[in-house]
């Protein structure tokens, strides 16, 4: 049997899938004929006809019954005749099709019928064999065309969907939280005792996982952050991605404030958990900035904004760290952009200068070189490198302040190579940043300020954080060799605060491990820096490394560093960053180690 039906359908699928066909004709023997030689069809719950006497009660039966998928019709009826009906039917639906039954099939007839969207003309009498055929033919238009209109239909509700939630985490977007947000503001402004709270969380740790294990890695992560985040909240609260590693959670219709807390507690535990992904184990932690609707918003800008300002305030705490916005953050968050446009204009002018903190060789105490610290003073007084560089690194204004550190440092270093001749070992550590190793054109412009400083580039050490040896990709490593090649020196700095693999450490070309300060301050007391210190040097010189301790700032420091084996020193007690007049004048007076 060609039934149209699809084989698969469930009884009740069947069942609305019985084709329904609307007679419209006046000729009451035209309904016997039918119903007889139909008889099988209905049976078989094929077909189920529908009779009705002209086409005013067509109209009516199609707006009663709803759902008609073939209309047979006369012409010649009385109150409205088929012609009409067939104008008005394209109004209605356009996914009904009619034939029409006349026994006037006259060329004018058939014409109008078929600009008026008639599917068919059959001439009266009727050729029953016929007529099965054509309405046959015609539901399975009508079925092709349904089945095309659903295909539309569901592709504009993907697309619908789609501009509001993101691809990466099906998670709603920036669009319809705004949309939610405005939502509570108004309900809030209704009703006053209405409490809600916004979230905003920013991943600690994301951009040092996403820069060194690269982008996919990052992808997943950002992945399964919206799964925990989903998790930790309730059913009625909302988790939005606002961009980046940025998410926003609404939670809604609260008791109380205490229950934000709770739910941030809960969200700030899940986080406790490492991530695994593709055997890394990652740690991240969230920083979340909460704005309440105590405050009475108006805009939902003004809520983000808000709970941004808090979630920076968050940060500046620590890792995993959330911070209730109140007015006063509002300064720090102003503060904070000023301190970027600053920064901006500072560059421009080249406001920066570098000092010159010598690095001395345990053993005999010579000047072993100098670590080049960015210092940068304004009439309001000097801003530390630790409060600028972060957001240099934020914003990209790293690459060129790292580029002019760079430059400077080198000039400096031909000036004092030029005016001491006998101190051709001086070595100059610069520090470097682990967005500035990713430029493209990192070694072109080493390269050309070599050539241009005519420096060996064996007299230089870069300085870069632990976070770039997370780095699995095999580019990460060739860039390294690359710097390596052209003779430049590397110096893992602040080492032992990161989270590097050490079982990887041996699969990069590292001369210098320098060990962060926190260890040196913690050798003289008993907890455990002492213990941390040996570890780390006998790791270095197991890989051939040499080390360095930051932080020196006593002499029993120094003793216990020597007694370790450890071979350079840098710190207060031997001396504190220098100008560069400072610097020149402590280079004249020091030997210079072999
Ligand atoms: P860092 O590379 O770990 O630099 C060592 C920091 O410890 C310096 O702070 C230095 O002044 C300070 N220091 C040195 N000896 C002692 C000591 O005995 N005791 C104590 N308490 N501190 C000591 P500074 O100059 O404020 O720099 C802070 C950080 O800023 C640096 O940490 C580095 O990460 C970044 N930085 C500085 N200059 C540059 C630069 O030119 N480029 C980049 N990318 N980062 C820089
Ligand atoms: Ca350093
Ligand atoms: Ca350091």
């Amino acid at each position: 049997m060609n039934n149209i039906l699809s084989q698969s359908a469930t009884p009740e699928e069947q069942k609305a899938q019985i084709a329904k066909i609307l007679v419209v004709d006046d000729e009451i023997e035209l309904q016997r004929l039918i119903k007889q030689r139909f008889r099988k069809n209905i049976r078989a719950k094929e077909f189920d006809f529908v009779f009705v006497q002209n086409g005013i009660e067509a109209l009516n039966k199609l707006k009663q019954e709803g759902h008609i998928d073939v209309v047979l019709t006369d012409i010649n009826m009385p109150e409205m005749d088929g012609l009409t009906l067939l104008g008005e039917l394209s109004d209605i639906d356009d996914n009904i099709k009619a034939v029409v039954l006349s026994a006037y099939g006259d060329l004018t007839n058939i014409r109008t019928a078929m600009n008026r969207g008639a599917f068919d003309f059959l001439t009266k009498p009727i050729d029953f064999q016929d007529l099965e055929t054509t309405i046959r033919k015609t539901l399975q238009f009508v079925q092709k065309m349904r089945k095309k209109q659903e295909q539309i239909e569901k592709m504009y509700a993907q697309l619908e969907y789609d501009a509001v939630h993101d691809a990466l985490t099906g998670l709603p977007n920036r669009i319809l939280l705004d949309n939610l947000l405005q939502h509570n503001i108004s309900y809030a402004e209704r009703y006053p005792d209405y409490l809600y709270a916004v979230l905003f969380i920013d991943l600690d740790r994301f951009k040092v996982v996403n820069d060194s294990l690269g982008h996919s890695v990052g992808d997943s992560l950002l992945a399964a952050v919206a799964e925990r985040l989903k998790v930790s909240v309730r059913g009625s609260d909302t988790v939005a991605r606002f961009g980046g590693d940025e998410f926003v959670i609404l939670l809604e219709e609260l008791n109380n404030i205490h229950e934000v807390i709770s739910i941030t507690k809960r969200i700030q535990q899940k986080f406790n958990q490492a991530f695994l992904l593709n055997e890394y184990e990652i740690h991240l932690g969230a920083s979340i900035g909460i704005a309440l609707s105590t405050r009475q918003y108006q805009k939902a800008d003004e809520l983000l904004r808000d709970a941004d300002a808090a979630m920076y305030c968050a940060k500046a705490k620590g890792q995993n760290q959330y911070v209730i916005f109140d007015p006063t953050i509002q300064a720090s968050a102003m503060e904070r952009l000023q301190l970027e446009n600053k920064l901006r204009q500072a560059i421009e002018r080249e406001d920066f200068s570098l000092y010159y903190q010598p690095i001395i060789e345990v053993t005999t105490g010579y000047l072993s070189g100098f670590e080049a610290l960015i210092r940068w003073f304004t009439p309001d007084g000097s801003i530390s490198p630790s409060k600028f560089i972060p957001v240099a690194e934020e914003t990209g204004l790293i690459t060129p302040l790292g580029w002019w550190v760079f430059q400077e440092a080198c000039r400096q270093l031909q000036d004092w190579r030029n005016k001491f001749p006998q101190q051709q070992s001086l070595l100059l550590n610069i520090n470097f940043s682990t967005i500035q190793l990713k430029q493209s054109d990192l070694l072109e412009n080493i390269q050309a300020i070599l050539d241009a400083t005519q420096l060996p580039g064996s007299s230089l050490k870069l300085e870069i954080t632990e976070s770039c040896l997370l780095e699995n990709s095999e580019a990460q490593i060739q860039v390294l060799q690359e710097l390596k090649d052209l003779g430049i020196n590397i110096c893992i700095d602040d080492f032992g605060t990161g989270y590097s693999s050490l079982s990887r450490l041996h699969e990069f070309p590292i001369d210098t491990l320098k060990i962060d300060r926190s260890f040196v301050t913690r050798m003289e007391s008993n907890l455990g820096g002492l213990e941390m210190v040996k570890m780390i040097i006998a790791l270095a010189h197991s890989l051939n490394m040499n080390v360095v301790a930051e932080g020196v700032e006593t002499e029993t420091q120094l003793q216990q560093l020597k007694a370790l084996g450890c071979e350079f020193a840098q710190g207060y007690f031997l001396a504190k960053p220098l100008d560069k007049v400072a610097a020149e004048e402590f280079l004249q007076r020091s030997g210079v180690g072999e």
